[in-house]
């Protein structure tokens, strides 16, 4: 059955050799695999062929589809429909399928493109396969695209993405070769993203406009019943969310997306989906489907799919684990230790070089899971703090010990060690102990970057990691390229990296304060602020490591900055305002109406039995009363600091404000709220609880 639907939505090798001739298909899938141009007779074919197969299917259009720095995918649906000699027919020519043109002043640019001179450009990413999605809008054929400004400057995520999947793949090629590996045409960099999300009911999401603007709580005392007893990870999958799962999986499966693991999460109401990892830049694309369906799926179950970072505070946050690997075309995995890792002295070098980059580096990788959300999450429950350390686990670690506290003495037991001897245990596979409080952790044959925010696409940390450690490849490379004896000069090397760049090496709970005092000693860098991450882009080191692989060029990053900054402030101003929303036009009138009733309440007793004791409600209403003003200066405190934050121009200045002075007021509004929550008849109480959005899916 699954084997039936897989992929029936994706425009496979298999239907393309069915559609086209065998000589188009020959270059086509030459340049799919490894890069190269295709002419424009074959463009036509493929065109040509990929619209008669999607027409088949029920389609009328076509989109470029793509993924601009919104964070969302973009897509314009054009029909196939056109008119030759008076009569319709249905056409998708080769250039329409290579290039679109589109007005894309509307997109976050950073100043890259005055809107005068507003061309975006989509260009055909051969390598990740076109899809049919049938919406309400009618059947459309998706052909994944990069998006690019008129001089080709980034404008996406995907673009730079392929520049680091390039870029570590001649790097890593250069590596290969000098263990003499000849063989390998491809080095290619895999992700398999875990994805976590909530669901809550429909019905009770319409009720809280936070949810509806922001995509989280912005008001909220916690419900009596959190995550402490550790009774949903793994928990047994309730009716509706089981319903939600099994649509979601055959919807990803028709595109192609090898949805396998399921279950439900730390907290209630949150779960998570694996697939099975894949080339980066396709597994960036099939996360961006994923969430779109669950988006979609929940809907059609009367729920809504939450994939912001924390849309409750007080349990766990939503985390998008990022795991990573180097593989071969030959089928062999550079982080692959194998059974004697003291002996492998090629998997010794990467995760030497692994190391030198992480340390060297984690300024940008920290900065590359930044976003709104996850500064809520980073550092709080159950997710790991904003300093980027590696865990390796026992094992390897005792590997990397002995390579950095070996004497000169062994390095000859090393030579023997490279015969394939061993003195260390067998490191089997799963013989890393898993530790969920690191940031980066080598689980096995890959790590697992798991600082990404749920509702990020895998793309911009994917594209930080691919460059870092191409520039440690290349670094070791141009030296043991030169060395006479690589064997002792590729142990030495490793050893001096190795050595260097220990401090970025913790295997102890990364949710301790202990960690926080430890990594500042080691002088690990710690940026829990998305705003302050920002400058790290354009930092001379980063420009620099950037321009070197051609991922981003200087105007490129400042112009990401200026989006990012730009995005920071747009989202907290929504917040803020909706705040300002909810507490004049719902929460303050409903506390209001109460207070009033308990002064009927408490005038109506003592009418009806003067001298009765009424402390109870007395005090009640005394306390409701004073939170209440507490909560009415609060307000007027957050909309005057958002107005002057909204004032200032955009741009850095600007997120700075909404950090430093409008993100302290929303917490004293909602502070007062909550409080107020906990006092008032619930009967009073005018949106649904963390309770009720919780526990009743
Ligand atoms: P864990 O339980 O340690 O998190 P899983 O086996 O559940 O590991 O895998 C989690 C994700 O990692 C899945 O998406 C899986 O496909 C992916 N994965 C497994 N091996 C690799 C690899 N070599 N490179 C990249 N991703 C991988
Ligand atoms: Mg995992």
């Amino acid at each position: 059955m699954i084997c039936d639907i897989f992929g029936s939505n994706v425009f496979t090798r298999d239907i393309m050799r069915q559609y086209l001739p065998e000589k188009e298909y020959e270059q086509v899938a030459q340049a799919m695999a490894y890069g190269g141009k295709i002419s424009m007779q074959t463009a036509d074919a493929v065109a040509k062929a990929m619209k008669d197969w999607a027409v088949e299917r029920g389609a009328t259009h076509y989109s470029h589809w793509f993924q601009p720095l919104t964070g969302a995918t973009a897509e314009k649906h054009d029909s196939f429909l056109s008119i030759k000699d008076g009569k319709p027919i249905m056409r998708l020519t080769g250039k329409q399928l290579i290039m679109g043109e589109s007005d894309a002043s509307s997109f976050p640019t950073g100043g890259l493109r005055e809107t005068a001179y507003a061309r975006g450009y989509t260009a055909w990413d051969m390598s990740s396969p076109a899809f049919i999605k049938e919406e309400s809008a009618g059947t459309v054929l998706c052909i994944p695209t990069i998006f690019v400004s008129y001089t080709g400057a980034a404008l996406d995520t995907k673009t730079p993405l392929l520049r680091s999947m390039d870029a570590v793949n001649t790097q890593a090629l250069r590596l290969v070769r000098l263990f003499g590996d000849h063989e390998t045409a491809k080095v290619t960099s895999f992700v398999g993203p875990e994805q976590e999300y909530f669901l809550v009911d429909r019905e009770k999401y319409l009720k809280r406009r936070d949810l509806i603007y922001c995509g989280r709580t912005l008001f909220g005392a916690p419900a009596p019943k959190g995550q402490e007893l550790d009774d949903q990870y793994f928990g047994i999958i309730r009716e509706r969310v089981g319903a939600f799962m099994k649509d979601l999986n055959e919807e990803l499966w028709k595109l192609g997306v090898t949805a396998v693991t399921q279950h439900n999460e730390a907290a209630p109401g949150q779960h998570e989906m694996a697939p099975i990892f894949c080339a980066a830049n396709i597994a960036a694309d099939h996360n961006q489907l994923t969430m779109e369906m669950m988006k979609r799926v929940a809907n059609r179950h009367g729920l809504v799919c939450l994939l912001h970072e924390k849309p409750f505070a007080g349990v766990n946050g939503s985390g998008k684990h990022n795991n990573w690997s180097l593989g071969c075309d030959t089928g062999s995995n550079l982080l692959d230790p194998g059974d004697d890792p003291m002996s492998n002295q090629r998997f010794q070098l990467v995760l030497a070089c692994i190391m030198k980059a992480v340390d060297t580096h984690a300024d940008l990788l920290r900065h590359s899971a930044g976003n709104v959300g996850n500064d809520l999450r980073l550092g709080a429950q159950e997710a790991p703090p904003a300093i980027i350390s590696i865990f390796l686990g026992d094992q390897l670690d005792e590997v990397v010990h002995n390579i950095v506290h070996k004497t000169a003495d062994n390095d000859a037991v090393a030579d023997n060690l490279d015969a394939g001897a061993s003195t260390v245990p067998l490191l089997r596979r799963d013989a890393t102990d898993r530790n969920r409080t690191s940031p980066f952790a080598f689980t096995g044959n890959k790590f697992e970057f798991r600082m990404v925010g749920s509702s990020d696409s895998v793309a911009t940390a994917t594209t930080v990691l691919n460059t870092i450690v191409a520039d440690a490849f290349s670094e070791a490379a141009d030296e043991l390229e030169q060395a006479e004896d690589f064997s002792t000069a590729c142990r030495h090397l490793i050893r001096r990296y190795m050595k260097q760049h220990r401090r970025i090496i913790f295997n102890g709970d990364g949710y301790s304060a202990q960690w926080v005092q430890e990594a500042e000693r080691r002088g690990l860098p710690n940026i829990p602020c998305m705003v302050d991450a920002i400058a790290v882009l354009t930092a001379p080191k980063n420009v620099e490591l950037f321009e070197k692989f051609h991922i981003f060029n200087q105007s490129e990053l400042e112009s990401r900055s200026e989006v990012l900054y730009e995005i920071y402030a747009k989202v907290i101003n929504i917040e803020a305002q909706t705040m300002l929303h909810m507490a004049s036009k719902h929460y303050i009138p409903a506390v209001i109406r109460y207070c009033g009733e308990l002064a009927t309440s408490i005038n109506a007793m003592r009418s009806a039995c003067p001298g009765m004791e009424l402390d109870t409600q007395e005090q009640l209403l005394r306390r409701v009363n004073a939170l209440l003003q507490q909560a009415s200066e609060n307000h007027a405190h957050l909309a005057q600091v958002t107005e002057y934050a909204h004032s200032l121009a955009e741009g850095e200045a600007a997120a700075r404000a909404f950090r430093e002075q409008v993100v302290p007021a929303m917490q004293a509004l909602r502070a007062a709220v909550d409080k107020m929550e906990l006092l008032v008849n619930k009967a009073y109480w005018p949106v649904p609880t963390y309770g009720d959005l919780m526990f009743e899916v």
